[in-house]
């Protein structure tokens, strides 16, 4: 350990949030452990990348937290950007919201931060855009990073970059308490051997796994799945962001699409009833 550090912390989960924080931490001089399970399995790694706090139509103190979020990001980036040297793919494309009604677009709830668009407008943007849409949102604010080939990657380079220490293959089992007081965690290491870790503070950042250490956490993974499409540069050049799909074309032409969401029996059956 690097007897100049200030304080030591443990980071559970090498996903998008531990990868951060253990950067950030590591910044601020603060000695900083990374325990892995399974890097590969980070929806850090999966996911479309879209900084949509209006195109989701997030609302009250959701949207505040979004578009504070958004407003720092891309200084945020240029330092991931400097002490990586990986470019992380952040574009402020803007996002396209499509709406078969005009009554629905009126209730959307982040509504008064786009620019309406009819259909013509609509097909401007999106090119090839079903004739069912018929207005539109063009939310110029938000944009998309390529988080999968780049920003994972970055941040994982700016962390070593920064001193952060990495147990790959490592499953945090079990907290460990003494008279109320957290101590440490009980580990699983990639040789398969049982051991214990002390450290006065960690953080749990096992995303949709993080009930695992923490039982009464309302969070639980759901199955889905999503797919890359390559096709011609420049074709698309905003996000789409319609009710049940999703479209985020990158620079090279490679286009994002999601995503599905394997939801409970009932729902199953419904829509086998349906068909
Ligand atoms: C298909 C999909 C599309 C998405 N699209 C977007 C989008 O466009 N825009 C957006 O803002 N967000 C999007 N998201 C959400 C975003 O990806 C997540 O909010 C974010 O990645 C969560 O980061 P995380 O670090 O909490 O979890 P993750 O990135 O999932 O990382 C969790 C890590 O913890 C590890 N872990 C779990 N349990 C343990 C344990 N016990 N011990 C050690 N390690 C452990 C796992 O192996 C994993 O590596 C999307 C998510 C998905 C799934």
């Amino acid at each position: 350990m690097n007897s100049d550090k200030k304080e030591s912390i443990l980071i559970i989960g090498g996903g998008l949030i531990g990868l951060s924080l253990a950067y950030e931490f590591a910044k601020k001089n603060f000695h900083v452990e990374v325990l892995s399970k399974q890097r590969s399995e980070a929806a850090g790694f999966v996911a479309a990348g879209m900084l949509a706090a209006h195109a989701e139509g997030l609302s009250d103190e959701l949207l505040s937290f979004g578009q504070e979020s958004q407003n720092l990001i891309p200084q945020w980036i240029k330092e991931i950007e400097i002490d990586s040297e990986i470019s992380c793919g952040l574009k402020n494309c803007g996002i396209v919201v499509p709406f078969e009604e005009i009554k629905d677009l009126e209730k959307f709830p982040t509504y008064k931060y786009g620019k309406y668009l009819n259909r013509e407008e609509l097909e401007e943007q999106i090119y090839g855009l079903d004739a069912k849409w018929k207005h539109g949102l063009l939310f110029k604010q938000d944009g998309q990073i390529d988080n999968r080939r780049r920003l994972m990657r970055a941040l994982e380079k700016a962390c070593t970059f920064h001193g952060v220490q990495f147990q790959e293959g490592t499953n945090a089992t079990k907290l460990i308490y003494e008279n109320n007081k957290f101590k440490g965690v009980q580990i699983l290491n990639a040789f398969g051997e049982i051991k214990s870790i002390f450290y006065e503070k960690a953080i749990i950042c096992c995303g949709a796994w993080s009930r695992q250490l923490m039982t009464d956490l309302p969070i639980y993974p759901i199955k889905g799945q999503m797919l890359s499409i390559q096709g011609p540069i420049n074709r698309i050049n905003r996000v789409l962001f319609g009710p049940k799909t999703y479209m985020v074309p990158r620079d090279d032409g490679l286009v994002i699409v999601g995503a599905t969401v394997e939801t409970m029996p009932a729902l199953t059956l419904e829509i086998l009833l349906r068909v």
